[in-house]
């Protein structure tokens, strides 16, 4: 049922990043941690640590920020993640949201059919499933993707329910509620953003598939006649976020689904996809969705799921046009779109060329002297000041060349140093992580300077 286009599709990115390096410097700086690691981990479920949650939490502000705050059309969600098990069935997921999965009866490995091209013989790491007499392939069955729970207190009178795979169907099924509230006409949309729960047959690749994530889904109800141009739309529009949040055009591209990939609902999916160390794959999806969704809710809930207009009396049930991107996916492009490696005066510094609006810090207050209390003294008053505004850290443990490299490795854009001019003539430098500049100001502009900083358009400094 789906495709995952990247690995079949050579070439792989030429950048100094390997996952490996991502998976090393996630733990090494606290983004993310292997779950249940003191019980010798679950290899498909991860934590995320600090520096982790500031930028998956920075990677959702700015998603919200485009889908509704900067616009007029959209409004926000938050449905429940256990729905009523009859949506499920509904949507086509109960019947139709599964794998086709291939068993190995020699190695005992299991596969999605869909992926053998791009999988390894679990005998000869060299050949693909299949390939060689060392494999013994049972035929595919379908597998359904979906967590399946019980609710209420009895065994024998609970209800089976599932854990939402998607976020998508909360919206559908509110569809009514918010027409009719917040008084929109379409085109007008429905965003959210929350866990999302999927069986994988075959998670891996770090955070790139796991059993749970974070969804960040955006419904968008327009009349059927427009629904093409829309699709265009958020296709482009959907592109464009990313590359304003830093990630090189040259490693996004988007691909259109050929017309036997399409899910049963779909009129048009295409994908965003990034050059991931794996080679290219799904980022992000927009599909056109027609009228499939309010139909199917419409028949089998026997409530009408339709735009009215009150002065016209004019009905029609919207079709919609649906970006949909994984927080955690993104979080791991954004890395490694950032993670860059250069020498400096003769040592290797690790950076991390996170756009300034997503790196999980902004600014860190460095006195030069650690122990010198004037400095100590001026930098916590600085620092005081700023984390009013911003998330800053303030760190006077250590040499100062170590202290740098820390906050290079978690992206922080902006150093602040205190040293002893600026016990003399209250200036500051303001260390540019990716250019490595210093400006000196007066103390009492640095707000104001950041303030500028991270308001200004940026791109990253990283080529090819
Ligand atoms: P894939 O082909 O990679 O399995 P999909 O086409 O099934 O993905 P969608 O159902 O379109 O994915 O979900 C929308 C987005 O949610 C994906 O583009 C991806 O960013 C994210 N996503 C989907 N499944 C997972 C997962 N298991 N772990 C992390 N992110 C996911």
């Amino acid at each position: 049922m789906r495709y995952l286009s990247g690995s079949l599709c050579p070439p792989v990115s030429t950048d100094a990043v390997t996952m490996d390096k991502i998976v090393s410097l996630s733990k090494r700086r606290g983004f993310v941690f292997p779950s249940s690691e003191i019980y010798g981990g679950l290899g498909s479920s991860y934590d995320y640590g600090h520096y982790g949650v500031l930028l998956k939490d920075n990677v959702k502000a700015r998603w919200l920020e485009a889908m509704v705050r900067e616009r007029d059309d959209i409004v926000a969600l938050d449905s429940s993640i256990i729905l009523h098990p009859e949506v499920w069935k509904a949507s086509g997921h109960v019947g139709g949201f599964s794998d086709p999965l291939v068993d190995c009866r020699l190695c005992k490995q299991r596969f999605r059919e869909d992926h053998l091209e791009t999988e390894r013989c679990g005998k000869r790491p060299s050949k693909k499933p299949g390939e060689t007499a060392e494999c013994d392939l049972t035929e595919a069955r379908q597998f359904n993707l979906m967590f399946r729970t019980r609710v209420g207190a009895m065994e024998e009178s609970g209800v089976d329910v599932y854990l939402r795979p998607e976020t998508a169907q909360g919206i559908f099924i509110n569809f009514k509620n918010v027409a009719s509230i917040a008084r929109r006409k379409p085109p007008f949309g429905i965003a959210q953003v929350g866990k999302s729960f999927r069986n994988e047959i075959t998670p891996g690749n770090f955070i790139f598939r796991t059993l749970e994530f974070e969804q960040m889904e955006m419904e968008f109800f327009v009349p059927p006649a427009e629904a093409d141009e829309w699709y265009r739309y958020w296709v482009a529009e959907r592109l464009a976020w990313h590359v304003r949040y830093g990630v090189r055009e040259s490693h996004l591209r988007v691909r259109p689904h050929e017309a036997d990939e399409l899910s049963h609902y779909s009129r048009g999916t295409s994908d965003i996809e990034y050059l991931f160390p794996i080679g290219w794959s799904e980022l992000e999806g927009i599909a056109n969705r027609g009228d499939f969704d309010l139909t199917q809710h419409t028949e089998a809930s026997g409530t009408k799921l339709e735009w009215v207009d009150a002065g016209t009396g004019e009905r029609f049930v919207p079709h919609v046009v649906e970006p949909a991107l994984g927080v955690n996916r993104s979080m791991l492009a954004f890395l490694i779109d950032a993670y860059d490696e250069e020498v400096v005066g003769e040592r290797q510094r690790t950076v991390l060329r996170l756009h300034p609006q997503l790196a999980p810090v902004k600014a860190a207050v460095l006195p030069l002297v650690g122990k010198d209390a004037a400095m100590v003294e001026m930098a916590r008053s600085l620092f005081e000041e700023l984390r009013r505004h911003h998330s800053v850290e303030y760190d006077d443990n250590g040499a100062i060349g170590r202290r740098y490299r820390r906050q290079d490795e978690i992206g922080t854009p902006y150093g602040l140093t205190i040293d002893e001019q600026t016990l003399e003539d209250e200036t500051v430098t303001v260390r540019d992580r990716d250019s490595l500049e210093q400006e000196r100001l007066p103390i009492g502009g640095v707000r104001a300077r950041i303030g500028e900083l991270l308001a200004a358009d940026w791109r990253s400094p990283k080529v090819g």
